[in-house]
């Protein structure tokens, strides 16, 4: 007796038979009950699908000889049945013929001769086209001839893989019907029970296996299943189905993933090592780590149940567990690289090496990750402190950077630096087109990919933009060093760097950036010799210390105050939504009755978004001047630059 494969054996007779083209069956169904037959019906969809299941089953339906017309499920018994199951070339009036090798025009000239004579015995004369689109366009144009006035007992099927290279005018004279990937459950489902059916023992990760490594196909998982029988017999296991397709344990992948994360490029290098003696493929390997990543960036999108994931539960356990360790970015990132690799690995030489290489890309760009945060997030700081004026009013860097305005010119009215300081020889850019620390990293990023990760020039091209950014405002207000600065910080001084990492130089001139940027916020306070102005402003600022207000203060304190009549203007550097977010109705009603029982008439006191002028002026007298550190590190800023940054506070100068 001679072995029948799998995929023969269980090939479905009937269209509820079929599993996973419901879509298709449903319709063709109907059409059969309605008799509305079509003269031309295209299937197309991946391999192994059912795409010739489903034409040989439509063909039984028409033919079959259990009614006097064509019917909705073929009866399987009657002679045209059963020939066509058979695939038996005796079908008289059931063709099939393979595209691939019968594509010219004397094939398709003997095709129409076929179709003009009617059928022999059955109802229907029916051509089964398999991989329709290598006809060629000569062979189809002789074909379309026939299709545009179809003696009434011809029926084209047409099956492809490529149906958009099936010509326009012959597509749009047929039905077409686009099989899907069978699902992963379809797939195990089906699998089981022919296990079942075969009296085989398979436990379910192999099912599950045996079901991936089908990939959509129900053919393949069952080629893979009949492979499995002869080598291992009527036992499988996942491990037999593991080394029987090549494919490297879920466990390695998780291992790769996880050596990744913890940024350790000599275990990646090792399980790579540990892969290639054994034996294994590596672009095997690759192709399998692409869908792992994949399945990863799913799940973390997603979640775990999602639809879109079609694996077994064991390795959708995994794949949660790596889609925990990183970011969405992260994991687009890794599977960018990795399918470069798999090209890279699958057309070139030396293959372990390009493997090696793309597996510490994947270390690489994780560790790039923290510098991107760093960016980001430093923009976002200043935004949220003020959006008005954020990155405008930013001050360079104090160390790495030379000042350019002079320490202390007696009148400090700001005057924009001749040239940018620094970084605008780098970058070359005029102060008003700098990048913004968004676009700079974009492009940062951007360039990763197209050097293929090239991490070690992208670190010492980052710091320009940054500077950049934080240099060229300094046109605006350039707020003198430190020691004119009152009251304010002179410096945050960032920990040291952590020079293990490779970013970690990169993080200095940032933190800098930053840290100068909050003394900015309060820029040096100018005097303004009306001495009652100056006891409005200090009872003010009292008033609204007592409350707590330390965003209020440090910007009113910051101020430029000034009085017209009953109403007291005060420019601060904040944009208009700021002063909404900082000063509330309770805030200004304060104000205006401070400001009223010092005047002793009624006062209101607008708080106006501008840049206040810089005069020289003693900064007001404040009760605990003792403490300057304990009040510097209650700033709002400073504070949140200490939790961000883990900056600490060296200095703090107190002019008052
Ligand atoms: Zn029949």
């Amino acid at each position: 007796m001679s072995y029948t494969v799998l995929a023969r054996k269980y090939r479905p007779q009937k269209f509820s038979d079929v599993i996973g083209q419901d879509h298709v069956t449903r319709t063709l169904k109907n059409a059969l009950e309605q008799q509305r037959i079509a003269h031309g019906y295209i299937f197309s969809g991946h391999r192994g699908i059912g795409k010739t299941t489903i034409a040989r089953i439509l063909a039984m339906a028409l033919n079959c000889k259990s009614s006097d017309r064509p019917v909705a499920e073929p009866c399987g018994v009657c002679d045209s049945c059963r020939e066509i199951r058979e695939g038996s070339v005796g079908t008289m009036d059931v063709i099939e013929i393979d595209a691939a090798t019968n594509r010219g025009i004397e094939d398709v000239r003997s095709i129409i001769a076929t179709a003009t004579a009617e059928p022999a015995r059955d109802r229907y004369r029916i051509f089964i086209l398999d991989e329709a689109h290598q006809v060629t366009d000569a062979a189809f144009n002789a074909l379309l001839k026939t299709l545009e006035e179809p003696p009434p007992w011809v029926v084209f099927m047409m099956a492809t893989t490529q149906p958009e290279d099936i010509p326009q005018t012959i597509r749009s004279r047929s039905q077409h019907f686009s099989f899907h990937a069978v699902r992963f459950e379809d797939i195990v489902g089906q699998l089981r029970a022919i296990s079942t059916a075969e009296q085989l023992t398979v436990d379910d990760d192999a099912l599950a296996m045996l079901a991936e490594a089908g990939d959509g196909s129900m053919r393949d998982a069952l080629s893979i299943m009949d492979q499995a029988i002869s080598c291992c017999g009527t036992t499988l296991t996942a491990d037999l189905v593991r080394g029987l397709i090549g494919s490297v344990s879920s466990d390695i992948l998780e291992q790769v993933m996880r050596a990744v994360s913890n940024d350790s490029s000599e275990e990646v290098l090792r399980i790579v090592d540990k892969l290639i003696t054994e034996g294994h493929s590596a672009t095997h390997f690759v192709k399998q780590l692409v869908r792992f990543l994949r399945n990863a960036i799913v799940a973390k999108i997603a979640g775990g149940e999602t639809s879109l994931l079609q694996i077994s539960s064991d390795e959708k356990q995994r794949v949660m567990r790596i889609a925990e360790l990183f970011t969405e970015e992260d994991l687009t990132r890794f599977l960018q690289i990795t399918l470069r690799t798999h090209g890279d690995v699958s057309f070139k030489q030396e293959q372990r090496f390009h493997l090696e290489l793309g597996m510490l890309k994947l270390v690489h760009a994780k560790r790039l990750l923290p510098l991107e945060e760093l960016l980001s997030g430093a923009k976002l700081e200043n935004a949220s402190a003020a959006p008005g004026a954020s990155g405008a009013r930013t001050t360079p860097p104090s160390m790495s950077a030379p000042r350019t305005a002079p320490p202390s010119l007696g009148g400090r009215t700001p005057t924009p630096p001749s040239g940018t300081p620094f970084g605008g020889s780098r970058s070359g850019a005029a102060p008003a087109s700098r990048p913004s620390p968004f676009e700079a990293d974009k492009a940062r990023k951007s360039k990763t990919d197209l050097s293929g990760g090239d991490e070690s020039s992208d670190a010492t091209m980052t710091p320009a933009p940054v500077g950049q950014t934080v240099a060229s405002p300094v046109a605006k207000t350039m707020p003198t060093p430190m020691a004119t600065m009152p009251r304010t910080i002179s410096s945050v001084i960032p920990p040291k760097p952590q020079p293990s990492k490779a970013e970690a130089p990169l993080t200095t001139p940032i933190q800098q950036g930053t840290a100068v940027a909050i003394a900015e916020e309060q820029p040096a306070v100018e005097t303004t010799p009306d001495a009652s102005v100056d006891a409005i402003r200090d009872a003010v600022i009292s008033a609204l210390e007592a409350t707590g207000s330390r965003m209020a203060v440090a910007s009113l304190e910051e101020g430029e105050w000034s009085r017209t009549g009953a109403v007291v203007n005060v420019v601060v550097a904040m944009s208009e939504a700021m002063i909404d977010v900082t000063f509330g109705a309770d805030q200004k009603k304060l104000a205006a009755s401070t400001a009223t029982k010092i005047v002793g008439k009624l006062t209101r006191v607008n708080i106006v978004s501008g840049t206040p002028k810089v005069e020289n002026r003693p900064a007001r007298k404040t009760g605990n001047s003792g403490n300057l550190k304990g009040r510097a590190a209650d700033e709002p800023l400073v504070k949140k630059m200490m939790e961000k940054f883990g900056a600490e506070i060296r200095t703090v100068i107190d002019q008052s």
